[in-house]
């Protein structure tokens, strides 16, 4: 397999060729919709929201924390459940979701206080917070965030459920 170094996600995008990304994209939106149980989507992803592109720059620094399968090969989905911020493979992201998923259905597995903190803003608003799925070309971000941050991504035209 082609070992190419590859640090951030502008260097990926340059990598890519349009079979691949459309390829990964197509699998980041068949896992995402599986995760979720809804029907699979076919519908292509929109352009790049300021809201998107922030979370996106914030969370891909050169040496963001991944899985070692992304290290080894890139070129693949990339998911990340917020407020985690490392990076997991599918096969990863499914194991670090069973781990979690009972702790989750308690609705407590973060604590009191970052249970109903928002993952954008940091802000604490002492109640449920509103389910965010980004997806963007490979990268896939899962969490939770306010009222005024939901409104703000909808606004600006991020795709989210
Ligand atoms: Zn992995
Ligand atoms: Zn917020």
């Amino acid at each position: 397999m082609e070992s190419v170094k590859l640090d951030t996600r502008k260097d990926l995008a340059v990598h890519l060729n349009e079979d691949q990304l459309s390829a990964a994209k197509a699998e980041s939106r068949k896992m995402v919709n599986h995760l979720l149980g809804l029907p699979a989507d076919t519908k292509p992803d929109i352009g790049l929201s300021p809201f998107v592109e922030e979370l996106l720059v914030s969370l891909t620094p050169p040496d963001a924390p991944r899985c070692k399968h992304l290290w080894q090969r890139p070129m693949q989905p990339w998911m990340l459940m917020l407020p985690f911020r490392k990076w997991h493979c599918k096969a990863c992201f499914v194991e670090f979701g069973r781990r979690h998923s009972e702790e989750l259905k308690q609705g407590y597995s973060l604590g009191p206080i970052e249970e109903f903190t928002c993952d954008r803003c940091r802000t604490y608003v002492g109640k449920m917070l509103n389910p965010l799925v980004i997806r963007q070309d490979l990268w896939t971000i899962v969490g939770s965030v306010c009222d005024p941050c939901m409104a703000l991504g909808i606004k600006q035209g991020g795709r989210m459920k």
